[in-house]
């Protein structure tokens, strides 16, 4: 066990003969650190934060390990193979290839080149204006109510983002637009079918923010998140290849799975920080970078000793986590790309009320015998809580509700779900600007202990924050977490570089 001050560590140099360790991204250090000194750093979570984190801190400085209490990394990422298909139970796309430094990494990596043996989530023709939509019974949906509507969400969103509205929820900010269009449509107008079709655009909208209804959204989400501009692409080599290599690329044994962190010990008086991990092991450590879920410190599932300063819960309590969840299902036909306009009174009685929120039924690329549907907020809890056989007859009730394969019938054969918000290493999916939260919040769950919220000169930065949901504007993504990752370790760099 190592149990030692910074101070001592700097000090030490004065009385130790032992080499003294650069690494290419070091060689600025003002201070040189010990071989056998090394800071030690503990990292909770081993997913896209913990993983960068522990990638940027070089290993010639710094005692570096990674707890993770499940028994794979990646997190939320999370790729497998189903049906003959590599498919993505967590994150699919790279929002926007300008400038992301995840499409950079798959880039250099090699994950972006085509797989010749294994189809992947392509997704191709998705989310374009040339999809198609349809009405229960297997009616299509008029192309120029659909490209209306399009048009119409579109502009609601845009201005939403540009010239912030007053503050107020997305769900009651899209209503008013909403009337405002039916208000403005002529008597033939079929305003029971525009607002089926504008309600596949809010499904989306939920499945995107994972904000259970647009009423917990604010508005202001709009302006705070920020995507990098470019393409949306996904990763033929699946999303896992890029945290498999960045685990590959530290030393061995550095990274412990099945380690689940229970409490962290720290101390505003500047004694060491314990991390209790669930078998009853204590591990001492200079600094510790948590990386749980947003999830997980809201539902106290990491236990902080002394608590939380108010400002950080506060920030916690506020911001919101949702549940997107994914339901993979295999066919024996390929189905077309559709969007699905459930009627406004409810859906068929045929379809379970859980699916009957679903945007759409998406084949993974065109012509797949594999299709995903998406699940947001309270519908993906009580999916997660079915049977399996529950789950695949209500997405075949579905399927058959909407007129399956053009008339044909479509069976399916497999499923293959996740189950993000029963998980208690995660209790959700990803993070939202919540009714009642602002940016400022994202930035104080971000802020290390201690430091502003409760200053300490004795022994500062004793616990780091990490993950999507601290990196402002960048949050619920891969590349916020890779950020934010590269931040908690440069924030440790700079502090080991002050003279
Ligand atoms: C269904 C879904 C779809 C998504 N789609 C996209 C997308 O298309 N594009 C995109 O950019 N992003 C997407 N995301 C979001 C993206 O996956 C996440 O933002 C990102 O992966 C989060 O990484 P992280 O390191 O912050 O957290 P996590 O991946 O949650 O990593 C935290 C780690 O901590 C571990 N842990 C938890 N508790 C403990 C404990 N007590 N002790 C030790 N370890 C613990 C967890 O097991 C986990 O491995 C999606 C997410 C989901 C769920």
């Amino acid at each position: 066990m190592i149990r030692r001050s910074i101070n001592n560590l700097l000090n030490s140099r004065h009385h130790c003969n032992s080499s003294i360790l650069f690494s290419s991204s070091s060689s600025s250090l003002k201070q040189p650190i010990m071989a056998e000194n090394k800071p030690k750093i503990i990292i909770v979570g081993a997913g896209m934060a913990g993983l960068t984190a522990a990638r940027t801190l070089p290993s010639a400085l710094f005692d570096v390990s990674v707890l993770e209490a499940g028994n794979r990394i990646g997190g939320r990422i999370c790729t497998s193979e189903f049906a003959g298909a590599r498919i993505e139970t967590g994150a699919t796309w790279i929002h926007g290839i300008d400038g992301s430094p995840i499409h950079a990494l798959a880039e250099r990596i090699g994950a972006l080149v085509p797989d010749p043996d294994l189809p992947w989530e392509l997704m191709d023709g998705y989310p374009h204006d040339d999809i198609s939509a349809v009405r229960e019974g297997g009616r299509d949906v008029d192309d120029s109510v659909l490209h209306r509507v399009s048009t119409l969400y579109k502009t609601l969103k845009s201005r939403a983002a540009e010239s912030p509205v007053r503050r107020c929820s997305m769900g009651s900010y899209l209503r008013s637009g909403l009337q405002a269009h039916l208000d403005s449509l002529g008597d033939g107008a079929d305003a029971e079918l525009e607002k089926s079709v504008f309600a596949i655009f809010e499904h989306i909208e939920r499945t995107y923010t994972s904000a259970d209804e647009l009423d917990d959204l604010d508005v202001l989400n709009e302006t705070e998140y920020k995507e990098f501009p470019g393409e949306h692409v996904t990763i033929p080599r699946g999303y896992s290849r890029l945290v498999e290599w960045l685990a590959a690329e530290l030393p061995a044994g550095s990274v412990r799975l099945g380690r689940k962190v229970s409490r962290i010990d720290w101390s505003p008086a500047g004694a060491p920080v314990n991390v209790h991990v669930e078998d009853g092991e204590v591990l001492v450590a200079d600094h510790v970078i948590v990386t749980v879920s947003l999830g997980v410190l809201k539902a106290g599932g990491l236990e902080f000793c002394p608590a939380l300063p108010s400002e950080k819960a506060g920030a916690i309590g506020r911001l919101g986590f949702g549940v997107m969840d994914k339901v993979h299902v295999e066919v024996d036909e390929p189905l077309p790309r559709v969007l699905l306009a459930f009627g406004r009174g409810g859906s068929a009685e045929s379809v379970p009320r859980w699916m009957g929120r679903t945007a759409g039924i998406l084949p993974i690329y065109t012509g797949a015998r594999v299709v995903h549907v998406w699940l947001a907020g309270k519908e993906a809890v009580e999916m997660e809580g079915l049977a399996e056989e529950e789950v695949v007859s209500g997405v075949q009730a579905t399927i058959d509700a909407f007129g399956g394969g053009g008339g044909r019938p479509v069976r399916v054969v497999g499923m293959r779900r996740s189950g993000w918000a029963k998980d208690p290493l995660f209790m959700g999916s990803y993070s939202y600007l919540a009714v009642g939260s602002s940016g400022e919040d994202f930035d104080a769950v971000a802020e290390p202990l201690p430091g502003r919220f409760c200053d300490s000169s004795e022994r500062p930065l004793q616990i780091l924050f990490a993950g999507e949901a601290t990196q402002r504007p960048y949050f619920s993504t891969t590349h916020g977490a890779y950020l934010s990752g590269i931040r908690e370790a440069e924030r440790l760099l700079q502090f080991y570089r002050r003279p």
